[in-house]
């Protein structure tokens, strides 16, 4: 029986095990603990932000800082539609409505200068965001500093979900931490892993107080349950706290690992015509959290789909590209800022498996795969 080769899957290190002993042995099972105090100590190192707040998903994260800067019912918030649909759905479950703006070409991030051109636009109709929020993208960062540039002559918050980055970096410092609030995702097919987990930073220890309080129900201190707002059960467990506290340990070699993927699917295939790797922007690191390609089917003879389903036959799972938000059937009244772009990139775009735990034989496996495709032709 051929051996599955999948996307992108949990690779545990040596030490995730001995902190969730540690975590039995205390009795810490509790979405409170050492773990997870010492997990946001030990993340907002690695990522260089003041402070953390761990919780049970990016997902959640998001969630809790989007009601941190006080988006409300009505409020439009901007975002990156090159994403997965939870960069989006925590604004609506505020009863916001996103408003998604196109790709730039070569980093596949939001296109800075639209934005700005966006942003200009609803300026003059006294009809700005509350908040936009980007996304960096399989494992790129997107390009900041112009971003920001755009949000501040506004001030407009910016809010960077950089689930798909951590280990990444923009001019040496990590995606996630440039905005008002960052979030990370520690779900199973990320880059380290709790099972599922997220995290919250920001460098307003405040801030980072209140979505501990949001996470935890909004208790008020009083002896007796007391509620004055409503709350969510979003804290992350000491459990899981302990495998990320391992998962941190090993975060650099996974991020070469992932490189070393990409760059032996490039060297093989990027030579094949029609074939063309997702760039790599000069201002930073991209961590090749998903190694990602586009095929253009007239020159490659064969398109996206059949690439994928020949894959598929051989027990090789390759993904499209995120399907661009503004195309979902959820957001059909949505309004948008461009979308060609991203457009392309779907349509075009292919993951291919990218799992730090990959062997060299399982990327020969892919590799002889599509190039049997390509001969074929
Ligand atoms: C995975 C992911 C999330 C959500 O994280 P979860 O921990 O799965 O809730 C959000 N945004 C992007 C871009 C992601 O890839």
């Amino acid at each position: 029986m051929t051996k599955p080769i999948l996307l992108s899957t949990p690779h545990m290190g040596d030490r995730e095990q001995a902190f969730v002993k540690e975590a039995f042995d205390t009795n810490w099972i509790a979405p409170v603990g050492p773990h997870v105090d010492a997990f946001e100590r030990e993340f907002c190192k690695v990522v260089g932000a003041g402070h953390a707040a761990a919780v049970s998903s990016g997902t959640a994260a998001l969630h809790l800082a989007l009601r941190l800067i006080g988006v409300e019912t009505g409020d439009e918030v901007f975002c990156s539609t090159l994403t997965f649909i939870a960069t989006a759905s925590p604004i609506t479950y505020l009863g916001g409505k996103p408003v998604f703006v196109d790709s730039d070409r070569t980093t596949w991030n939001i296109n800075p200068n639209l934005l700005r051109e966006a942003l200009d636009n609803r300026a003059k109709l006294g009809k700005l965001p509350k908040a936009v929020v980007i996304v960096h993208l399989y494992g790129q960062s997107a390009d900041i500093d112009p971003i920001l540039a755009a949000c501040n002559a506004y001030e407009i918050t910016l809010i960077e979900d950089a689930a798909e980055s951590l280990g990444a970096t923009y001019k040496n410092r990590s995606p996630g931490t440039f905005g008002k609030i960052g979030i990370y995702s520690f779900n199973g097919n990320k880059i380290i892993t709790t099972s599922g987990g997220g995290m919250l930073v920001s460098e307003e220890e405040s801030l980072i107080q209140k979505a501990r309080f949001l996470a935890t129900q909004a208790r008020d201190r009083a002896p007796h349950y007391q509620h004055s707002e409503i709350g969510y059960n979003y804290r992350l467990s000491n459990i899981l706290a302990g495998i990320g506290r391992g998962q941190l340990q090993v975060l650099e070699e996974r991020v070469q690992a992932r490189r070393r993927n990409f760059e032996v699917y490039q060297q093989a295939l990027g030579n094949l015509p029609g074939i063309e790797f997702m760039p790599e922007a000069a201002y930073g690191r991209a961590t090749r959290w998903l190694t990602c390609l586009t095929i253009d089917p007239d020159a490659f003879g064969a398109d996206r789909e059949q690439i994928r389903l020949a894959l598929s036959e051989q027990q090789i799972e390759a993904r499209p590209v995120w399907k661009p938000l503004h195309l979902q059937p959820v957001f059909a009244e949505c309004d948008r800022v461009g979308g060609a772009i991203a457009e392309d990139l779907f349509k075009y775009g292919l993951c291919l498996p990218s799992g730090s735990n990959l062997t060299m034989e399982d990327l020969d496996r892919v590799i002889a795969a599509i190039m049997a495709i390509h001969r074929k032709k």
